[in-house]
């Protein structure tokens, strides 16, 4: 059985080694130990984001989705 394609391999979540600092609003820390969101934007360019961003990115991400399962008449179109 063929596998389902993953479209989201550029985005993952990672628990920070060490602060790091939001790339979407730099006052925005990232403490050791937190989660944090991980978006590959190019092979050497790697973006990261707070909880607080990543929930926003990732609600933006799942209205986009929507819309396009709603294209093909998916479960979940509106
Ligand atoms: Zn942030």
């Amino acid at each position: 059985m063929a596998a389902v394609k993953n479209v989201l391999k550029h985005v993952r979540t990672e628990v920070a080694g060490r602060k790091r600092r939001c790339y979407r609003k730099q006052v925005h820390s990232i403490v050791k130990g937190d989660t944090c969101l991980v978006v590959r934007d190019g092979p050497q360019q790697e973006t990261t984001y707070c909880a607080v961003c990543a929930a926003e990115i990732l609600a933006k991400a799942a209205e986009a989705l929507a819309d396009l399962r709603g294209v093909f008449g998916g479960e979940g179109s509106a």
